[in-house]
C-alpha cells in the first residue's frame, strides 16, 4: 500500500467520523454512483489481495481487511474504487458480473 500523507491520514479519519455519525459514506452519499439496486457481489483489489465481498446496496459495507462493527469501507463501483476510512485501505474493485 502506498504511503500516506500526514493530511491524508487526518482527512480519513474525519471522513470516519462521518461515516460513524450519518452512517453514511461522506460527501458523495447522494450521488447515485455509490448507490446500487441491490447487494452486489464484487472482487476488492488491495496490493496483492483479492478479496471477494457482497456490497451492501447503499455501499458501505463493514472492511474485510480490519475488525470493525460498524461499517466504514466505502465501495464506489462506477469509479471502481474502494476506500476504508477505519484501517486507510484503498484500491480497486470490480463488480462480478
Ligand atoms: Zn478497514
Amino acid at each position: 500500500m502506498s504511503e500516506l500523507s500526514n493530511f491524508e491520514k487526518l482527512e480519513a479519519r474525519l471522513m470516519l467520523l462521518e461515516v460513524a455519525v450519518f452512517g453514511a459514506c461522506p460527501d458523495k452519499i447522494e450521488k447515485p454512483r455509490l448507490r446500487l439496486n441491490k447487494p452486489t457481489e464484487a472482487i476488492l483489489f488491495n496490493g496483492d489481495t483479492q478479496t471477494r465481498v457482497v456490497v451492501p446496496a447503499k455501499g458501505i459495507m463493514r472492511c474485510p481487511y480490519h475488525e470493525e462493527k460498524t461499517p466504514s469501507c466505502c465501495v464506489d463501483v462506477v469509479k471502481g474504487e474502494f476506500n476504508c476510512f477505519g484501517c486507510l485501505a484503498r484500491g480497486r474493485v470490480e463488480v462480478i458480473e
